[in-house]
C-alpha cells in the first residue's frame, strides 16, 4: 500500500534521507521509529506530498505521489507533529471549516461524517472551544481531521508525543479501532513503548538510513544473536556476596542486590551458590531486554 523507492532528500547537501526503501502492507500498522532529527518527519512530508523528493520516489496505492498529488491526497489522511486548529472555535466547527475543502461533501454528509469523528475520538460531549484543550485533546482533534475524507492510509506524525498516559491509550484505541476497519497506518515515533504497542510492522531509521525491519519479534531476534541475560538476584538479609562464574561479563552489587549480566541463564547456579552459603533469596529473576533497549543498540549499531 506504501512504497518507498531510495526516496532521498537532501537539504544544502546534506542528507536528511537517504535511499530510503520502505515497503508497507495494506491494513498494517507500521511504526517508523528514529531518534530526533532521524528523518522521519521529512519520509512522511515526501509521502504525503508536501515537499518534493531530491531523489526517489513514494508511491501510496499504485500512485505515485510526486506525479499525482491530488489523487493521492484523496486516499491519505495525515496528522501532522504540530496540529493548529482555530483555538475560538469548537471541534464541530473546526473540523466543517476544513471538511469544506473536500467538494465532494454536501453539508448534510459533512454534518454526519462529523459526528461520527468526534464520537470515534471521544470528543463528542465535548462543548468547550479549542483554545481551551489539552494536549492530548488536540491530538485527538487533529487525528478526526485527518480522518475527515475517509482515507485508506493515514500517516501520523508522533502522534503520542508529550501525552499523558491516558492521552496515549485513547489514540492507541482509535488507531486500533481503524486497523480492524483495514486501514493502513503509518505511525512516527521516537519512543519504541508506544510504538512497539500498536504496531505490527516496525522500521527504524537512523541519520536518514532505515537500520531494521520486520516485526518487533523479528528485530529482537536478530539484534539477539549476542544475546546476554540480565540476571535480578536480591538476598532476604545479608550483603550479596561475591558472585563468580564463567558466563558473568559483568556484575552490579548494590547493597543486597546484584545486576549480572551473563552470557546464559545462570539462576541455577546462583541459587546454589546462595543457598551454600545459608543465604536466603529474596528475588531471583530475568529481565527481559526492553524494547528501549532493542531500539538503542539498533541505532548504536546503525551510527556505527
Ligand atoms: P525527525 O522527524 O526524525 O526528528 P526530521 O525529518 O525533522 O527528523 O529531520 C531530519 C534532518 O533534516 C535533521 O537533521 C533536520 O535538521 C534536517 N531538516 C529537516 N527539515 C529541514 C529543512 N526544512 N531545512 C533544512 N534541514 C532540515
Ligand atoms: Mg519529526
Amino acid at each position: 500500500m506504501i512504497k518507498t523507492e531510495n526516496l532521498t532528500k537532501a537539504y544544502n547537501g546534506k542528507k536528511a534521507v537517504d535511499s530510503l526503501n520502505l515497503e508497507i502492507a495494506e491494513s498494517d500498522i507500521f511504526g517508523f521509529l528514529g531518534p530526533n532529527g532521524a528523518g522521519k518527519s521529512t519520509t512522511i512530508l515526501m509521502l504525503v506530498g508536501l515537499i518534493e523528493p531530491t531523489g526517489g520516489k513514494c508511491i501510496i496505492n499504485d500512485i505515485e505521489v510526486a506525479r499525482n498529488p491530488l489523487k493521492v491526497k484523496e486516499i491519505i489522511g495525515y496528522l501532522p507533529e504540530n496540529v493548529g486548529f482555530y483555538g475560538n472555535m469548537t471541534a464541530e466547527q473546526n473540523l466543517d471549516y476544513f471538511a469544506r475543502f473536500y467538494a465532494t461533501m454536501d453539508a448534510n454528509e459533512r454534518e454526519k461524517r462529523i459526528e461520527e469523528l468526534l464520537e470515534l475520538v471521544q470528543l463528542a460531549s465535548v462543548s468547550q472551544k479549542v483554545g481551551g484543550y489539552s494536549r492530548g485533546m488536540t491530538q485527538r482533534l487533529g487525528l478526526a481531521q485527518a480522518l475527515l475524507n475517509n482515507p485508506e492510509v493515514i500517516f501520523l506524525d508522533e502522534p503520542t508525543t508529550n501525552l499523558d498516559p491516558e492521552g496515549v491509550l485513547q489514540i492507541r484505541q482509535t488507531l486500533k479501532k481503524l486497523s480492524d476497519e483495514g486501514k493502513t497506518i503509518f505511525f512516527s515515533s521516537h519512543i519504541l513503548a508506544e510504538v512497539a504497542q500498536v504496531c505490527k510492522t516496525i522500521g527504524i531509521i537512523s541519520n536518514g538510513t532505515l537500520i531494521e525491519r520486520g516485526t518487533l519479534e523479528e528485530i529482537k531476534r536478530k539484534l539477539d544473536v549476542r544475546k546476554t541475560v540480565k540476571i535480578i538476584v536480591e538476598t532476604l538479609n545479608e550483603d550479596m556476596p561475591k558472585i563468580e562464574h564463567g558466563d558473568i561479563i559483568d556484575v552490579e552489587y548494590e547493597g543486597r542486590r546484584a545486576i549480572i549480566e551473563a552470557k546464559s541463564d545462570i539462576r541455577d547456579y546462583i541459587s546454589r551458590y546462595l543457598f551454600e552459603d545459608n543465604i536466603g533469596i529474596k528475588e531471583l529473576r530475568i529481565e527481559e531486554s526492553t524494547l528501549e533497549d532493542v531500539f538503542m543498540e539498533s541505532v548504536y549499531k546503525g551510527g556505527k
